[in-house]
Order: C-alpha cells, then structure tokens, then sequence
C-alpha cells in the first residue's frame, strides 16, 4: 500500500480494509474513470489490472509509474521516504499506445527468440542468401509460432517469465487471452549500434509481391495491442569509420556478412529516415557510402526519396558521403556480393 500511496494510484476507499485494495489502473485508464480494475494484493504484494493484463510486484509497479529501473526503485522503496504524490486519476487511452522502451522490448524479445526455433525452410532460406550456420546463430532469426496455440503458449510462457506485455508490439489480447500476431514467416532482429532489438521485422513466407514481403512485428490498432516504428537498424563492425547504408535489415546483415563484417545501417524504407542521422552521427562514422538498390532509381517517388536521404545524410558536419556501384545485373549489393563470393 506504500508504493501504491507513492505512486499516486486513486484507490477505492471501500476496498481499503480488505486483503484485494482495488485502484484506478494507470496503465490502461480503465477504458474511462472511475472504475478499480486493478488489484492490490496486501498478501502476496502483487498486482494485476483484469481489463489490460499489467500485473507484478510493488517494486515492479514503483518503476513502471516513474521509469526507473527496478533496482532503483527498490532503493527508494527501501529507503522508506515520505513523499506521496496527490493520487491523480489516470487519463483514459486516448492516444495510441507507444512501444516500452529500448531496454524492456529488448529484454522481451530476446526472452521471446529464446523460446523459438528455425524451421529448415528459413534456414535454406537464408543459408541461399549466402549466410553462415554460425551468423544465423548469432543473428538470432526465428520462425514465428505458426499455431494458434503455439502463439499463446509463447505470451504464456513471457508472462510466467515476469514480462508483462502490453506496450511491446506484435503483442494483444483476444478474448483476454494474450498472442501474438502477425503473418507466418522467420523473424529478423532490428538492433541499435549497441546490439539491442528495437523491434523485430517479418520476412513472409506468402507474399507474391516483393515491395511487401517484410512487415514489422506490430499490432497496432489492435485490443491491448502496441505499434512500432520503422526502426534502423545497425549490423557488422560498429567501431568502422566507413558505413554502408542500405535498405532493409536482413540486406544489410547479408550484405555485411558477405564483405567481411563492414559496417551496414540500414533504414526500414526510403521514407523512413527517423534516427537515420542520429544513428550514424553516434556510431562517430566519417564516410557514408549509399548501397541501395539499383533498379530504385527508376521509379521517380522512390527517386526523390533517395535524394532526401541523401541530403539528410550530408548535412552531417565532416561526412563524406559516396555512392557505392557494381554491376548493375544484380539489384542489391547483397546479390552482387554473393555472385563475387560464389565465383571464388
Ligand atoms: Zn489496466
């Protein structure tokens, strides 16, 4: 009852003597005020919201409401001081629900792949594009759970782990019960220059047209559901003063694997530039060199977007920026870098 006091949490003063204190859930608002669907339990010192599925402990619940980590807030927790918040009522969600941060949806997700396989088709796939059984492994792609019940069990066996979902995309409820979703297909970690998973991205196995065959890991939209964003992801020899960008993580894993782990970052689509600069100005590179597709430039949307990119990229103060080009019967660097390993 502290650490719900220290939150902040509006409690119903009718449940107070009871074993189960009911509170205003801060976390989904209780889909309008005035409602307790969030349990207290005084016993166990844990809590559970029954509408959005967030549970955990008093320590837990201390450093989701103030964003610190949980050891921090079992510090302050400790350390007994006397600072209670007016209890506020929670807004009701109105406004979309955005991803946890960086560390969380890495934790998760890493838990996630943990608990998956790769089914042999993925893995022809992607030994076909001219990776290593040893870079699979370290790249950690999975097949994502093609049954329904094999897609409940995962979120079954992250809640057991201590994760609670919602606020990681490609999470939701349906019928209360927690999944996740999205298309059959193997799944590419998207990490940040310190090997983070930002987000995960779906390589399909049924789609016929090939502007479509990646999605993201989201479920946007959906009940207790969370988007994502087109996040950039960064993959080879992080401390190289050269990077090569491309388009699409899984190219650009590829495509660094086949040259000897250079440096690859690469943008989710030619529209997507958000943290494109921020990225490369924090990996500290002095060159950039341009890999994108060959056939982009014919099509003149795609073509005006390119050039955007590459204006964003050379406003960078000191970069030099060049366009890396190869025999144009291949369409990416990754296909003209494998023809040149094969022919070895
Ligand atoms: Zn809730």
């Amino acid at each position: 009852m502290d650490a719900a006091r220290r939150c902040g949490l509006v409690l119903d003063s009718r449940t107070l003597r009871r074993k189960e204190v009911e509170a205003s859930c801060p976390f989904c608002g209780d889909h309008g005020p005035g409602k307790y669907h969030l349990s207290l339990n005084t016993d166990t010192d844990q809590y559970r919201c029954n509408l959005c599925g967030a549970h955990g402990n008093s320590v837990t619940l201390f450093a989701r409401i103030h964003q610190v980590s949980n050891k921090e807030a079992y510090l302050e927790l400790a350390r007994g001081g006397k600072v209670y918040p007016l209890p506020r009522q929670p807004a009701p969600q109105t406004q979309e629900r955005q991803p946890l941060p960086l560390e969380a949806r890495h934790q998760m997700y890493s838990d996630m792949l943990e608990h998956l396989t790769l089914l042999p088709r993925h893995r022809d796939n992607l030994l076909e594009r001219g990776l290593s059984n040893r870079c699979i492994e370290r790249n950690q792609y999975r097949s994502m759970p093609e049954t329904d019940r094999g897609r409940r069990l995962l979120a079954s066996l992250l809640r057991a782990g201590g994760h609670d979902l919602l606020g990681l995309p490609g999470f939701r409820t349906y019928y209360g019960a927690w999944t996740v979703s999205g298309p059959n297909g193997f799944l590419i970690p998207v990490r940040d220059r310190h090997g983070l998973i930002q987000g995960l991205k779906i390589r399909l196995d049924q789609e016929a047209d090939p502007e479509r065959k990646y999605r993201w890991l989201s479920t946007r939209g959906m009940t207790n559901g969370t988007r994502s964003y087109s996040w950039v992801h960064v993959t080879g020899d992080t401390s190289s003063k050269r990077a090569f960008l491309t388009e699409g993580p899984l190219k650009g894993d590829v495509a660094s694997f086949l040259a000897e782990d250079a440096l690859f970052v690469c943008i989710g689509g030619v529209n997507a530039l958000g943290g494109l600069k921020e990225t490369l100005v924090s990996l500290g590179v002095k060159e950039v060199v341009e890999a994108m597709d060959m056939d982009q430039m014919v099509n003149p949307q795609v073509r005006n977007a390119i050039c955007a990119m590459r204006r964003e990229v050379q406003s960078i103060a000191g970069i030099r920026y060049s366009k890396y080009t190869w025999d144009p019967a291949y369409k990416g660097v990754d296909d003209y870098l494998l023809s040149r390993v094969s022919a070895l």
